[in-house]
């Protein structure tokens, strides 16, 4: 029998978790604030959703998707981003006539096919919020300064915010058109990838590291030069709010973003804090997303990020520290007797909230003893023959070595600890 891990796939253990939840509860406090609601929605989806909504020519789809069939031979997929699974769940529930604007979050693993490396994984970690409902720019706005706050409660340093249109369906269109006109000339001296990106989707050269391709990148026009009035006053507006939130952008007119939902505004946040990996989070507008799953034409927008991420630059940052988890009350024993008395006991002081420890494996004192400094305890009690008679015992303080004389009423071993009296 194979024990080993999937390639890409890590235990998060004890050790790790304090960063892991210190993250999870930064997700949770912006989304209280910001008035985001939770979702949380399957692992699996039929294929379909994410190959409608994604695009076929993107890279997630075409490369990295974890897809299989189920026993009646359906096509399921392991879901690699949240934000179709939240049209989908939008939709199932009606939302588009009886409640159509909604905010809502979601943290959870994704899954994706890639080549593993630091703050990369096959099964990663998102958390991400989708606003569904309103083209106002007031709500770009907001889920970007959502992104920043979030960010800021963690004491991440050096944000700046990349930021740029690419404008309603048909200015994508005109705008692919134009790009085409531009690298047409050049695409023999181009990679690969990007000689078939020029007729599947030319916004993705944009995206391309090749060295040889980054010349004719460089020279390439700007989406943002080239939106409807519309988009064009949109993109005036959102920037507007901005920097009347103080945040600092800057227009990068390579940014396109790799999947083809994205409409208007696109945003990745990043921290000069991580080096060369430097995006915390990405996000755009997507509103076409809900037509194209069959519903009304609703707007919407989001972000997503990636909790590995986070919690690399969390440990390596040497200002933030985790509180060390303690135990309220180890209970040392002697004799059999005893036992039944300190179990008993260890299970009404846990009914009234504290965290208590005994020894399962009938070690010798000495053995507890040395037990309950690794494990951190506050207080130690040794429960004999004689306390479990007398209903009166010595409780230790360990930080100070003071042992004090009390009585082993539950109540009263409570109030001892809480009160520090
Ligand atoms: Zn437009
Ligand atoms: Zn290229």
């Amino acid at each position: 029998m194979k024990t080993e891990r999937i390639r890409g796939m890590y235990d998060i253990l004890p050790d790790e978790i304090g960063w892991w939840r210190l993250a999870e509860q930064a997700m949770l406090e912006t989304a209280r604030c910001f008035n985001y609601q939770e979702i949380r929605f399957p692992i699996v989806e039929y294929t379909e959703l994410f190959v409608r909504g994604m695009g076929e020519a993107t890279d997630v789809v075409g490369k990295e998707m974890y897809t299989f069939q189920d026993r009646k031979g359906r096509s399921l997929t392991l879901r690699p981003e949240g934000t179709a699974s939240v049209v989908r769940a939008y939709l199932n529930q009606g939302w588009q006539t009886q409640s159509p604007f909604q905010k809502l979050f979601y943290i959870g693993p994704m899954f994706r096919y890639e080549k593993p490396q630091k703050g990369r994984c096959r099964q990663f970690h998102q958390f991400g919020i989708e606003a569904l409902g309103s083209l106002d720019p007031s709500l770009d706005a907001e889920v970007i300064s959502f992104a920043w706050s979030m960010m800021d409660r963690l004491g991440i340093g050096g944000l700046w915010l990349r930021l740029n249109s690419i404008g309603c369906a048909e200015d994508r269109e005109r705008f692919k058109n134009i790009l085409r006109s531009h690298f047409s000339p050049s695409i023999t001296h181009m990679c690969p990838d990007c000689q078939r990106r020029l007729d599947e989707n030319p916004l993705r050269i944009l995206d391309c590291k090749e060295e040889r391709c980054q010349i004719h990148i460089e020279a390439a026009p700007g989406s943002a030069d080239h939106l409807c009035a519309d988009c064009a006053d949109h993109f005036t507006q959102v920037r507007g709010m901005l920097d009347a939130l103080n945040l600092n952008y800057e227009i990068d007119s390579r940014l396109v973003r790799g999947i083809d939902y994205y409409t208007r505004t696109v945003f990745e946040l990043m921290s000069k804090d991580l080096g060369s990996q430097d995006t915390l989070l990405g996000g755009g507008r997507y509103d076409g997303l809900v037509e194209t799953f069959g519903g009304p034409p609703i707007p919407g927008l989001g972000f997503a990020g990636g909790f590995e991420r986070l919690v690399i630059i969390l440990q390596e940052r040497a200002h933030a520290q985790l509180e060390a988890t303690r135990l309220d009350l180890f209970l040392a024993t002697l004799g059999e007797d005893s036992r039944h008395y300190a179990f008993a006991l260890a299970q009404q002081l846990r009914h009234r909230g504290l965290s208590v420890d005994i020894d399962h494996r009938g070690r010798a004192l000495r053995k507890q003893l040395s037990l309950a400094n690794s494990l951190n305890a506050r207080h130690l009690l040794v429960v004999g023959e004689q306390e479990a008679a007398s209903g009166t015992g010595k409780i230790k303080r360990m930080d100070s070595g003071q042992e004090i004389e009390i009585s082993l009423e539950p109540n009263s071993i409570v109030d001892f600890i809480r009160g520090g009296a």
